[in-house]
């Protein structure tokens, strides 16, 4: 069987940049100047590490804590990522990368696991929601950590890259399991690994379930394009059929060195698509949608998916209410062919899964509440604003 853990044997030049990439508030105020809400979340994190430092010293219990509190995830942000960067302390992207103290308040009905991933998870780091597909977790870590993410009961913990025992378990889970058709390689950022790793990951799955269509999703052709050379293009060109879906949110990121790492990827024969989360002062405009779709569209990714934000704990500054997402894709579709507009989906809270939010818009709404009946004819709820 492939091994996997082969350590890195040779530094690229992406690999250097990964390293390099802003992990603390000293080197980040190094590079631009916070502004008050931002240093307020740092101030607060600090309170909150030096509180756990002492409570753990009255302990004198070796536990292990990261220092950070459950539910925040740690600054990580690439010097490529912050080079697009405006000023603007409401610079779109900067809004997606630089914490603010925002991210300390839940919102009423935020969780840590908004998706109820844990429910569907009959192996470890799998997720097996839907009855052909499944997602799997390869690793914790990304390079640009979100500041939106709703994946945060697992990104950036402690859970590292998939060991081989657990490969081993999802294997066997997926070799008495013939109805799943497809897997989604997901995370963290799966192209956070080396070539070596996750390419030997590749093989082995597909060792054991040849013809299983894979996907995988990324951020890094936006977050770190040096991240996608010709020979990695070339190698999941010869893994074929194996999607790549771009995570992508505002047309500023598509720069020229993102748009050589797509050329590169669409020149070797592998098939792009893209998703996208509506975020409240990032993309929450008609204009800034119909251009990222056209961007895409035009550097050949099919938009795939507009997500609207789930309740993730401490995003509710991130949320756009769900009429006004609707508004917007009524918008959209006046001006956008078929293949530039994405489907516009919302995961149910609590593990009702997707629904298309134009095909199936909420049934009724209930004190402030939307009310959706889930295909599997359950109700669940979704907060009005
Ligand atoms: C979104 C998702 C999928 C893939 O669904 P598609 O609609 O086919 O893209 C699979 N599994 C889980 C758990 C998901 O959240
Ligand atoms: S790349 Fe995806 S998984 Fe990673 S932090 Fe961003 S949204 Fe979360």
């Amino acid at each position: 069987m492939v091994r996997i853990g082969v350590p890195i044997r040779k530094l690229t030049h992406w690999n250097i940049e990964f390293r390099r990439r802003v992990r603390t508030r000293k080197d980040l105020e190094r590079k631009i100047s916070l502004s008050p809400a931002e240093i307020e979340f740092f101030d607060r994190l600090e309170a909150s590490q030096n509180k756990a430092v002492q409570e753990q010293a009255a302990r004198e219990s070796g536990s292990g804590t990261t220092g950070v509190p459950g539910g925040i995830i740690p600054l990580a942000v690439p010097n490529y990522y912050l080079s697009l960067l405006g000023s603007d302390p409401a610079d779109p992207l900067r809004l997606q990368c630089i914490p603010r103290v925002e991210e300390w308040e839940a919102g009423p009905l935020e969780t840590e696991d908004p998706l109820g991933d844990r429910m569907y998870s009959p192996v470890s780091r799998l997720v097996h929601r839907y009855r052909d597909r499944a997602l799997l977790l390869v690793t914790d870590q990304c390079v640009m950590n979100c500041r939106f993410c709703f994946r945060r009961h697992f990104v950036g913990k402690t859970q590292g890259t998939i060991r081989q025992s657990e490969l081993d378990h999802v294997i066997d889970y997926l070799k008495t399991h013939p109805e799943v058709k497809e897997l989604i390689l997901s995370g963290g950022d799966p192209l956070s690994l080396s070539d070596e790793r996750l390419f030997a990951i590749v093989d082995t799955l597909r060792f054991h379930r040849p013809g299983i269509v894979l996907r995988v999703s990324s951020r890094l052709p936006v977050v770190l394009p040096s991240r996608i050379t010709r020979r990695f293009a070339y190698q999941m060109r010869s893994r074929q059929p194996f999607w790549f879906v771009l995570h992508v949110n505002h047309p500023r990121e598509l720069a020229p060195e993102a748009d050589l790492a797509l050329k590169r990827l669409a020149d070797a024969g592998v098939p792009l698509l893209s998703q996208t989360v509506l975020l409240r002062g990032v993309n929450d405009d008609v204009q800034t949608l119909e251009e990222l779709f056209r961007s895409l569209t035009a550097r050949r990714v099919k938009p795939y998916y507009l997500f609207h934000a789930d309740l993730a704990r401490g995003t509710s500054h991130f949320r756009v209410p769900l009429e006004r997402g609707m508004d917007l894709v009524r918008g959209l579709k006046s001006r956008l062919s078929s293949l530039a507009l994405p489907g516009y989906a919302l995961d149910l809270p609590g593990g009702g899964g997707k629904v298309s939010l134009m095909d199936s818009p909420p049934m009724r709404e209930e004190e402030g509440e939307w009310i959706f009946l889930s295909p599997e004819g359950q109700e669940y709820r979704y907060p009005k604003e």
